[in-house]
C-alpha cells in the first residue's frame, strides 16, 4: 500500500479539500495487517486500459476506480470497464474507509459533465455503466437533477446500454429519490456499508443505518420496476449474527441485491479495526440473501 501524508490541496477545479478525506487520526500510527494471498491482484495493462485513461482525461471526467485508489483498477479498465464519479472528486462527507478528498465544493458543478459523460460510454461502447457520485451536502437537492441528467443524456446517445447509479442519500429527500428513480435508469443503489452497531464509527456522521433502508424502501415504493441494490464491506470489525441481521433489514426493505466486499484500507488514515473475511462468503450466502444475490464484490 502506498503511504500518502495527508495535506490540503485545492483540485483543478479549483476546490480546497482534505487530500484522501482524512486526516491523521487514531488509526494512523497503526499498521496495515498483511494481505493473504487470495487478495492479492496483478496489475496488468492492455490497450483497453489506456483508450478509458484517455476518455477520463480528455473529458475532466472522475472515477471512483482512481478516486478509490481500487486495487482493481487495471483488470477492470483493461476490460473496458469504469465506474463514473459525478459531481466532482471532493465529497462533503468524510467516511472513514474512504480516500475520496473532503471539502465543501460550495455549490460547483461542471454543467458539461452530462454530456461528457454520455459521449465517453458511447466511444467506451459500453453496454452497462455504474454511475456513483460523492456526497453533494451543499446543493439543495443532493445532485439528484444533474445525476438524473446524466442518465437521461446516456440513454439518448445509448438507448441498449444499462445504466446503475449508486447515489447519495439525499439526507433521505423524497423529491430527490423521485427525480432519480424515475429518469429512465434500471439500477438504483445506496450503500448500507456496515452493520447498525458500526454505521456511526464508519460511517460519516451524516449517513445512517435506518435513513439508507428508508431511501432504499422509498425507491422501490416509488417505482418498482427499477431493481434496489445496496453493498455491505467486511472486515471492519462485524460478527456473522450483525450481517445476518442487517440482510434481513435489507430483505424487509425490499433490497433486491446485496453485494459484499472485502475491506481494502486505502491510507494509513482508514479505518482499521477488523480482518480478512470474504472466505465466510458462501455462509452469508446461505445464512442470507440466495447465493445469486451476495455476490463477491472485493476490491
Ligand atoms: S459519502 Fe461516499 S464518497 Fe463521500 S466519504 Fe463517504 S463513502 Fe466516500
Amino acid at each position: 500500500m502506498e503511504i500518502i501524508p495527508t495535506k490540503k490541496i485545492v483540485n483543478r477545479d479549483g476546490i480546497k479539500a482534505v487530500k484522501n478525506g482524512q486526516k491523521m487520526n487514531e488509526f494512523s500510527h497503526i499498521p496495515n495487517l498483511k494481505k493473504p494471498s487470495w487478495l492479492r491482484v496483478r496489475a496488468e495493462f492492455n490497450p483497453n486500459f489506456h483508450k478509458v485513461k484517455n476518455q477520463v482525461n480528455e473529458k475532466r471526467l472522475n472515477t471512483v476506480c482512481e478516486e478509490a485508489h481500487c486495487p482493481n483498477i487495471s483488470e477492470c479498465w483493461s476490460a473496458g470497464t469504469a465506474t463514473f464519479m459525478l459531481m466532482g472528486s471532493v465529497c462533503t462527507r468524510a467516511c472513514k474507509f474512504c480516500s475520496v478528498d473532503t471539502g465543501n465544493p460550495k455549490g460547483w458543478l461542471d454543467n458539461d459533465e452530462p454530456m461528457n459523460t454520455a459521449r465517453a460510454v458511447q466511444t467506451m461502447g459500453l453496454k452497462y455503466v455504474v454511475l456513483t457520485s460523492v456526497n453533494r451536502d451543499d446543493l439543495p437537492d443532493g445532485g439528484a437533477q444533474h445525476f438524473a441528467n446524466t442518465v437521461k443524456l446516456i440513454k439518448e446517445f445509448n438507448p441498449k446500454t444499462a445504466v446503475e447509479a449508486l447515489t447519495p442519500d439525499f439526507k433521505g429527500l423524497k423529491s430527490s429519490i423521485n427525480t432519480l428513480v424515475n429518469c429512465g435508469l434500471e439500477v438504483f443503489a445506496q450503500n448500507i456499508e456496515t452493520v447498525e452497531r458500526l454505521t456511526h464509527q464508519v460511517r460519516d456522521i451524516r449517513a445512517g443505518y435506518q435513513q439508507t433502508l428508508d431511501v432504499l424502501a422509498e425507491s422501490k415504493k416509488i417505482n418498482p420496476n427499477v431493481l434496489t441494490k445496496t453493498s455491505i464491506i467486511v472486515g471492519l470489525g462485524e460478527t456473522d449474527s450483525e450481517i445476518e441481521e442487517t440482510m434481513d433489514d435489507l430483505i424487509k426493505h425490499n433490497v433486491d441485491i446485496l453485494t459484499i466486499g472485502q475491506y481494502l484500507r486505502p491510507t494509513h488514515c482508514g479505518i482499521t479495526l477488523g480482518a480478512f473475511w470474504l472466505q465466510q462468503l458462501d455462509f452469508w450466502a446461505v445464512g442470507g440473501y440466495p447465493p445469486s444475490t451476495a455476490v463477491d464484490d472485493s476490491g
